[in-house]
């Protein structure tokens, strides 16, 4: 008889076990219900489910992911074994998606704040509507309509740009949004090198040799299951296994499971990779061909320093420790082990806008 006592069963008897002598009396009502199984209750399991092919949409690397819905409700996420990001990995946020559908404390419609008391009531979309209206007027009359002020979240398909050109007929430039400290520094360092204002791919599996300036590639970056699962091929899931080096004055996880960390001083990645380059056109490792090919500006147009001279009469690795506080000779070592370990890869920070990437980080990645 036991083996017919069903999950709900026992956790009734447990339940009523650890709280008082009533146990006998609920391991009596329980067994009386076995033995009238029209009056037992059982699990009950859901009505209608079905599964759903979708994509994550709370970080830019969009995996993709299964949806189990039961009776009308998404309640489990997995990742998509035949989607080419992730390969049927999901990340921990994506795992714990459905928190955020569920969430009490998430907003489902427009709230008024009443200024004295500070408390929040709902408004209906059509009042909400009319109030921004009427103050966005108010402003533009006032000849302030730069006071107003955009925030959004993550956006889809046109939306950004729709935003854009809302606060443009608006007349105010101010639109901001969480990538304003999040890769906004990245991907400007990005078109100032690059002239593409966007972060790059990679493809970490071909990598011999990575140095990451203050890319916390395992932690916060831009694509984490991309990059985790490139980074886990890279040192488990082939012949060769690649280095990986990360440079960062603080350690965390991805400095702890690098082969190599190098701390350094705040903000002096750049002059790390200038000294770098210095080790690498003296010892006659340049690549040539890359440098002809897909760069501008190495030797000296006219008048003007080109970067070559600029680094070898600036940048000694001696000079550099002084700046860095990593030892010239790391610096030599690292040059020579970058250089020589082909394909290599400098990592750019993704979201390293306030801390150690960002810009600096972006300049000294493209410097080596
Ligand atoms: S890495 Fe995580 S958060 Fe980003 S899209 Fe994939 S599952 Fe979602």
């Amino acid at each position: 008889m036991s083996s017919n006592i069903s999950r709900r069963d026992f956790l009734k008897i447990g339940a009523a076990a650890a709280g008082s002598a009533a146990a006998l009396g609920a391991l009596k009502n329980v067994l009386s219900a076995q033995a009238a199984p029209e009056a037992a209750t059982s699990v009950q399991t859901a009505a209608e489910q079905k599964v759903v092919a979708s994509t994550c949409h709370l970080c830019s690397a969009g995996c993709g992911i299964l949806v189990r819905v039961a009776d009308g409700k998404a309640v489990k996420l997995e990742g998509n074994p035949m989607h080419p990001v992730n390969q049927g990995a999901l990340c921990p946020k994506g795992q714990a998606a459905p928190e955020l559908l569920y969430n009490p404390d998430r907003l489902t419609g427009p709230l008024k704040r009443d200024r004295a008391t500070g408390e929040t009531s709902p408004i209906q979309w059509e009042e909400a509507i009319q109030r921004v209206a009427q103050k966005l007027n108010d402003l533009r009359k006032a000849g302030h309509p730069e006071q107003a002020i955009l925030m959004h979240g993550d956006t889809r398909g046109q939306m950004r740009s729709f935003l854009t050109r809302f606060m443009q007929a608006v007349g105010s430039p101010n639109i901001v949004s969480h990538e304003s400290l999040n890769v906004a520094a990245a991907k400007m360092g990005m078109y100032l090198t690059q002239g593409i204002y966007d972060l790059p791919a990679y493809d970490i599996e071909k990598t011999n040799y990575i140095l990451s300036f203050g890319a916390n590639f395992l932690e916060a970056g831009s694509n984490p299951q991309r990059t985790i699962s490139g980074y886990t091929y890279l040192r488990r899931g082939r012949a060769t296994r690649g280095k990986v080096v990360v440079i960062d004055p603080r350690q965390g996880i991805h400095g702890a499971k690098a082969d190599e960390w190098i701390p350094i001083k705040p903000g002096t990645d750049a002059a790390l990779a200038l000294g770098m380059a210095n080790v690498i056109i003296k010892s006659g490792l340049v690549d040539a061909d890359f440098v002809k090919n897909y760069s501008f500006g190495f030797d000296d147009i006219g008048k003007s320093k080109g970067f070559m001279n600029f680094v070898l009469e600036n940048y000694d690795p001696a000079k550099v420790e002084q700046i860095t506080g990593v030892p010239a000779t790391t610096i030599a070592r690292l040059a020579g082990e970058f250089a020589s370990n082909k394909p290599a890869l400098a990592l750019l920070p993704g979201k390293g806008g306030l801390l150690n990437g960002g810009f600096g980080g972006v300049y000294a990645a493209m410097a080596v």
